[in-house]
């Protein structure tokens, strides 16, 4: 379990980039159609229950999460010009719980691999999830 610590999420050099976001309302990059908040369900899985989302009301997709969560100012910019969103992808995935970036307001359509050292796409394990979760980093 220790050995997962040393995973280095420094995979993109740190830049100067405000992060103040307009977090008004996002509007949905599939149709345009306004998005208003929901939450999660609770029986969630993947360290997401009971977080804030927004959802496209007119055709239902889910657009960003609405929270600060994997936010930080090092993340790589998406096509926004704005650091990206740090989060992992599901357990049905592949690679399951691999880590990604993505726009952090559902703005664009970035998508980069956080990979390590080796090249390879970085998996969080599944023990590891809640807690990493919780301190913010994905
Ligand atoms: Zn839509
Ligand atoms: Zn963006």
């Amino acid at each position: 379990m220790i050995m997962a610590y040393t995973i280095s999420f420094n995979l993109y050099p740190d830049t100067i980039i405000p992060t103040q976001d307009t977090d008004t309302e996002a509007i949905c990059l599939r149709c345009g159609g306004l998005c208003n908040r929901h939450t999660t369900r609770h029986s969630n899985r993947n360290g997401n229950a009971g977080r804030p989302y927004y959802r496209c009301m007119s055709c239902s997709k889910f657009a960003t999460w609405a929270d600060e969560r994997g936010k930080h100012p090092g993340n790589p910019p998406c096509h926004c010009g704005r650091p990206s969103r740090r989060q992992i992808s599901g357990n049905a995935k592949h690679p399951p719980r691999g880590v990604h970036y993505v726009c952090a307001n559902g703005g664009c359509w970035f998508y980069m691999a956080g990979k390590g050292s080796d090249h390879r796409q970085v998996q969080i394990s599944e023990g590891l999830v809640p807690m990493m979760a919780s301190l913010g980093i994905i």
